[in-house]
């Protein structure tokens, strides 16, 4: 930890946004000057932005108002890696100088004036703060509800997720240095932070529309972010096809009783019963079969992503110093 202030790091994710950066730097400059003046955080703060393989004028546009800026800051990545693998980039690049970093998305979607009360609670005491959209009225119909439905379908699903808040929240040093324990490489950090643990809390805002530009997200990566959230916490589909099997064996019963009154009232030809017998029955234990594979499969899935098995917030044995001891014998 620092003496005084606190450090504070905004990690920005930019793909593409070169029609947005200037305006960003400019927003995210005058909150930090604000703070600064504030006093509430440390003058060597900054803004980290994280170019995520750009293919127009992003990096040099960084480059630029790194020049002229004190507080710009910018990583680049060697290629492509996807809104979450940039953000995780720059959360561990922030880690080792911060003691705490704000993530915000570049095309000012996110109210930037919710990071000064980010930083008020952070000052409270919280180590994680989410930034939580009051409305959704900016977003497209469709937008709306399928978030809707996946945030439903992920507590279905066991899933512990904040409704309406994407990756715009604050995080303190000592949550971070948890965080990046999480070794998985298909890291959903939006499912990860909640099992953090320590004091959270949230912050409500107005979510805009895009200041410019495309959204990076259609359809397609929106799918396999969602598929990916799922997959990467829950064995419960799996769960689902033991299930059926064993729905799928009863129902087979069924079928079997019915087939052989059909048999025995002569309304079948020959090989019909047995047919049918077997297609149900023995379809429904497979289903069961593939099922408890799949159990196991899940557990070693479970096991491979060696997530950290607790996190200790507060202990006696490194806050007590010496000399209270001594003054005790
Ligand atoms: N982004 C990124 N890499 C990508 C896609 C997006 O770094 O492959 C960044 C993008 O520049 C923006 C943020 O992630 O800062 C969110 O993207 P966008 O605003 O397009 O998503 P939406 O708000 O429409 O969900
Ligand atoms: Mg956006």
């Amino acid at each position: 930890m620092s003496v005084g202030e606190p450090v504070l790091t905004i990690v920005v994710p930019c793909y593409n946004e070169e029609q947005v950066l200037h305006e960003t730097t400019r927003e995210l400059t005058r909150i930090m000057k604000e703070l600064v003046e504030k006093n509430k955080i440390d003058q060597n703060s900054s803004i980290l932005f994280v170019d995520d393989g750009s293919k127009d004028s992003t990096w040099r546009i960084l480059e630029e108002n790194h020049e002229i800026n004190p507080y710009v800051q910018g990583i680049k990545l060697s290629r492509n890696f996807g809104h979450q693998g940039a953000l995780i980039a720059g959360l561990e690049t922030s880690q080792n100088y911060s003691d705490c970093v704000v993530s915000i998305d570049a095309d000012l979607q996110d109210d930037v004036n919710a990071i000064l009360e980010f930083i008020d609670k952070y000052h409270e005491g919280y180590d994680i703060v989410y930034g939580v959209r009051d409305k959704r009225d900016t977003d497209t119909p469709f937008k709306r509800n399928t978030a809707l439905a996946f945030y439903k379908i992920m507590s279905n699903l066991g899933v512990n997720l904040v409704p309406n808040h994407a990756d715009f929240r604050l995080i303190s040093k000592r949550a971070l240095s948890e965080f990046v324990k999480y070794q998985e490489e298909n890291l959903f950090i939006r499912g990860i932070v909640p099992l953090l643990g320590f004091k959270q809390t949230k912050v409500y805002y107005n979510r805009k529309e895009r200041f410019a530009g495309e959204s990076k997200y259609p359809l397609k990566k929106m799918l396999s972010f969602a598929l990916d959230g799922i997959t990467s916490f829950s064995v419960v589909p799996i769960k689902l096809v033991t299930a059926f099997g064993f729905f799928l064996v009863l129902f087979g019963m069924g079928i079997a009783g019915y087939s052989l009154i059909e048999k025995l009232l002569e309304h079948t030809i020959s090989g019909w019963t047995s047919l049918m017998i077997s297609i149900w029955i023995v379809g429904g234990m497979q289903l069961i079969a593939i099922g408890i594979i799949g159990e196991y499969v899940g557990k070693i899935f479970k096991e491979t992503k060696h997530r950290p098995r607790y996190t200790i917030e507060k202990n006696t044995l490194e806050q007590s110093n010496k000399n209270t001891i001594k003054e005790y014998i």
